[in-house]
């Protein structure tokens, strides 16, 4: 990423260029556009050695026209102020397109994790907790944070604890998203991302006006892959991606790129890199240290899912596959996409794709604050109930049902299966809503530019009736 890349102000660029298509007053879009909050926090916690070691984070509230505000924290010691502020903005546009009722934040640690011990990892999330509840910066009605880059369940569980011990709140389990499912966790959130992600391609690849369009051969099935970033978005797409049939031919990581035009066994490799730490020397595929050659590997779908600002206006005519899926937040900037989608290439936009984490996430907390699981009322009496169906049907017909139809149909809705489906819903419906704003415009838009309309349109509605207090 060019370091002179302001990644808010690309966000503003989006936005902006798609309010320019918005009948609404101008000072309400204003305020929309705008970043509401953000707090700037230095603390100290005691390393393992006994030194003490400053900490810096941030935590930014976007939006706030529905609460709670949600968004993951990363850990990054490239964070700053900037980013922070543009990843918030994202999550409010990206939660309006999915249809989940919040409003958008984002938090960072100034930290490089491998510099810290797990004791000390702990302690920075708990004393982070504090101070952001000192503030009134988490609760399950004001802001909901979850992992993003660098932080997993185990943070979640520890800034959930952390919180209940200081809040006595009865929602304190929803104070925090993306917790392990021993701790108040949904099945299915670690991997929502790239399921939605996978869901998401594979909807704009089943789309005809699309393919049309865009001259592309329609489906998934077969096309050819390259993915930059096998963290957990990273993992899950591919994963998902290739039980759809796709082939992953290579993969980008920090050490250099991995190549098999025959397609790369994913779980394969992501063992091999957990046993070693590295995708390198994994005897399923070719390496090479070229890292950004993968952003320029001839396939027929690109998948950033590392970091923002990966293509920008320096390298974007050097990308070959003329499909590029956003899984990551940020990784095309303004002009490059503008560039690419003159030259016809189709971008499909992470406030659509990448938000199968957050929607996951809704479900998460909408668990939380009712105390029960999903599934747990009806899950027998469904069941019960269609086979009752299904015996009324062979007595008084006399017919025969096999039992792969009956199974087939009497599937069981347990939560993992609903949080899918739940997932899969969302994803089609946001698309196709996002469609028909390309149909508004005779497909001379692109479709980041109409999520960005669908998002708006979205947040203007909620402000009709929004009391200005003096
Ligand atoms: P992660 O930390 O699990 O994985 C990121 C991976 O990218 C790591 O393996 C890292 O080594 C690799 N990477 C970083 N820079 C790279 C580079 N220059 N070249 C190649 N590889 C590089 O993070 P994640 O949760 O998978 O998030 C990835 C992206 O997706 C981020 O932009 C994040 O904001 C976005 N996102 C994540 C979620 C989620 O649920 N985790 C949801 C929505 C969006």
């Amino acid at each position: 990423m060019s370091s002179q890349i302001k990644f808010f102000e690309q966000v503003r660029e989006f936005s902006e260029e798609a309010a320019k298509y918005l009948d609404a007053p101008k000072d309400v879009l204003k305020q929309i556009l705008q970043n509401n909050t953000i707090i700037h926090i230095r603390f100290p916690i005691k390393k393992d050695d006994g030194t003490i070691q400053v900490i810096e984070a941030w935590r930014s509230q976007h939006s706030h026209h529905r609460l709670p505000c949600k968004g993951g924290i990363r850990f990054s010691h490239l964070a700053d102020e900037d980013e922070v502020e543009a990843l918030a903005a994202l999550m409010s546009y990206k939660c309006a397109v999915v249809d989940v009722p919040f409003g958008g934040a984002k938090g960072a640690v100034k930290i490089d994790p491998k510099d810290f011990t797990e004791n000390e990892l702990e302690r920075i999330c708990r004393r982070l907790t504090y101070e952001l509840f000192q503030r009134g910066f988490i609760g399950a009605e004001i802001d909901v944070p979850a992992p993003d880059v660098n932080t997993s369940g185990r943070e979640m569980a520890w800034i959930a604890d952390t919180y209940r011990t200081l809040s006595h709140d009865i929602n304190s389990l929803a104070c925090v998203t993306g917790k392990p499912r021993d701790h108040g966790g949904i099945a299915g959130r670690v991997e929502a991302t790239g399921l939605g992600v996978a869901y998401g391609i594979q909807e704009i690849l089943n789309t005809n006006s699309i393919c049309k369009q865009y001259k592309i051969e329609p489906g998934v099935k077969a096309k050819t892959i390259a993915i930059q970033g096998f963290g957990n978005v990273g993992y899950h797409s591919a994963k998902f991606l290739s039980e759809m049939g796709a082939k992953v031919v290579a993969i980008g990581e920090y050490e250099g790129i991995i190549t098999n035009p025959e397609g790369i066994d994913i779980d394969a490799l992501a063992e091999h890199r957990k046993q070693s730490g590295s995708i390198k020397h994994f005897s399923g595929a070719e390496f090479s240290e070229d890292r950004e050659a993968i952003l320029y590997f001839e396939a027929d779908i690109l998948i950033p899912a590392a970091l923002e600002s990966q293509i920008t206006s320096e390298n974007y005519d050097k990308v070959k596959a003329k499909i590029i899926a956003e899984a990551a937040n940020g990784p095309l900037t303004a002009d490059a996409t503008k560039k690419l989608f003159k030259k016809g290439y189709l971008i499909i936009p992470d406030i659509y794709l990448n938000a199968g984490g957050v929607t996951v996430s809704y479900f998460e907390w909408v668990k939380n604050i009712s105390h029960i699981r999903f599934g747990r009322i009806d899950k027998r009496f469904e069941k019960s109930n269609f086979n009752n169906l299904v015996s009324l049907f062979t007595e008084s017909t006399g017919a025969k049902v096999s039992h792969d139809l009956i199974n087939k149909f009497s599937k069981d809705g347990d939560e993992s299966a609903l949080v899918a489906s739940g997932l899969e819903e969302t994803m089609i419906t946001s698309f196709h809503q996002i469609k028909t704003i390309l149909e508004e415009h005779d497909f001379k838009i692109d479709l980041k530019t109409a999520a960005y309309i669908s998002a708006l349109r979205k947040i203007v509605s909620s402000y009709k009736y929004a009391g200005i207090f003096p």
